[in-house]
């Protein structure tokens, strides 16, 4: 059997509202969730029937994405983490992730979850400001998202997250300002704070298109990028990737760097859903109407699979690696061939200030972490600008 950790992600294809800037897929029909909690069950048996070498690994992480995955009741999810649990061993110490929106969260519900063996939530906030929560489309206020965390603790839950957003258009310091101090009050154990990105094909995408948004310019995003690292850095919160932020080791995502290492598996199952075993990426369609019907007709919902390049896989290790904890010289050199340090950019990068070369890692600086894409970007053939993050 293979021994090697597996990580799970799982689907859940529901909102009760679209946010206008979200191109993650979810449809606002709620009545078919339990008609899809089946379907999922089932795709769940069909892979591990098509990839046996799956059946029996140990599950180190599980993490329910979407969409919301907290529209899914304690029986709903019962059903599947079953599921689950009839084909993988789940690790005694595995992170199980639950993404939440805080307005669709009860201690009832929060409790069911924690006696399913969710150990871990992650809240989408984004902003403490009630005309940015409505800007972005949100369901929720402020009010609700600091209840939810508070529900979160009472219903036993010891490892906290919550999403913020920032570079909205027009958003002034003071504003941002506000939004850290809130989210640091919270005394949370982790904080993602992205930047916005005006994805193409959202209704924020129609609405800078037209003019009635208009974009932050990428220098006043940096400025804003600096003041989230450094209040953040004050309250005790370490950058272990672009966007995250734990109060200690012990909280980082685990989950998150599997992604991010670019050389462990994970699987995956849902509508949109991507994974990555044995070398081989997949992902699944983005329609739940298409899931069902492949899953029906006995097929898996899969829309396409890819196998990389050495090129592409380099790569790919080279941003996954960098953007989190550090790229591990010595592997890389030995899976492809090279030596890192003798690259007259990595010299060049390191004397620079955006890298650093400690204990066998090569890791970005604070101020590196704004400018990964184009550091990568430089460690590719001939190229040689920065790009903003
Ligand atoms: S709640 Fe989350 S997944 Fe749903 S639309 Fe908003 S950002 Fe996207």
């Amino acid at each position: 059997m293979n021994e090697s950790p597996l990580s799970a992600y799982l689907h859940i294809p529901f909102c009760e509202r679209k946010c206008v800037y979200c191109d993650f897929y979810s449809i606002e029909n709620l009545s078919l969730r339990e008609e899809f909690v089946e379907l999922l069950t089932r795709e769940i048996d069909m892979k591990l029937a098509a990839y046996p070498q799956l059946a029996g690994r140990m599950l180190h992480t599980i993490f329910f994405g979407g969409g919301t995955p907290s529209l899914l009741t304690p029986h709903e999810l019962e059903r599947i983490v079953a599921k689950l649990s009839a084909h993988f061993t789940i690790a005694d110490d595995c992170e199980f992730t639950m993404e939440c929106n805080p307005g669709t969260v009860t201690l009832e519900k929060l409790r069911g979850y924690r006696v399913l063996g969710v150990n871990r939530l992650s809240f989408g906030v984004q902003s403490f400001d009630a005309d940015e929560l409505k800007f972005l489309g949100r369901i929720h206020d402020a009010d609700q998202a600091r209840e939810a965390v508070r529900l979160a603790r009472e219903a036993g839950f010891d490892n906290v997250s919550i999403d913020l957003i920032f570079s909205l258009p027009g958003q002034k310091e003071a504003l941002l300002q506000n939004t850290l101090d809130e989210a640091i009050a919270l005394e949370t154990d982790h904080i993602s704070a992205y930047n916005l990105i005006v994805e193409h094909g959202t209704p924020l995408y129609r609405l800078v298109q037209l003019n009635k948004v208009i974009e932050l310019d990428p220098e006043r995003s940096a400025e804003l990028f600096s003041i989230v690292q450094q209040r953040l850095a004050e309250a005790g919160f370490e950058q272990y990737e672009i966007s995250n932020y734990a109060k200690s080791p012990g909280t980082r995502a685990k989950h998150n760097l599997v992604y991010w290492d670019g050389f462990k598996d994970y699987v995956s199952f849902g509508p949109s859903a991507h994974e990555f075993v044995a070398g081989e990426r997949a992902w699944n369609v983005s329609s739940l109407e298409q899931y069902g019907r492949m899953i029906r007709e006995g097929k898996l919902p899969r829309i396409n699979r890819e196998v990389l390049s050495m090129e592409e896989r380099r790569t790919e290790v080279l941003y996954l690696q960098l953007r989190s904890t550090g790229l591990r010289i010595a592997e890389f050199n030995s899976v492809f061939g090279e030596d890192l340090l003798l690259n007259p950019e990595v010299t060049f990068l390191i004397e620079d200030g955006m890298l650093r070369h400690e204990n066998g890692l090569l890791r970005l600086t604070e101020r590196g972490y704004r400018f990964c894409d184009g550091i990568v970007t430089r460690l590719m053939p001939s190229e040689v600008s920065y790009v903003l993050q």
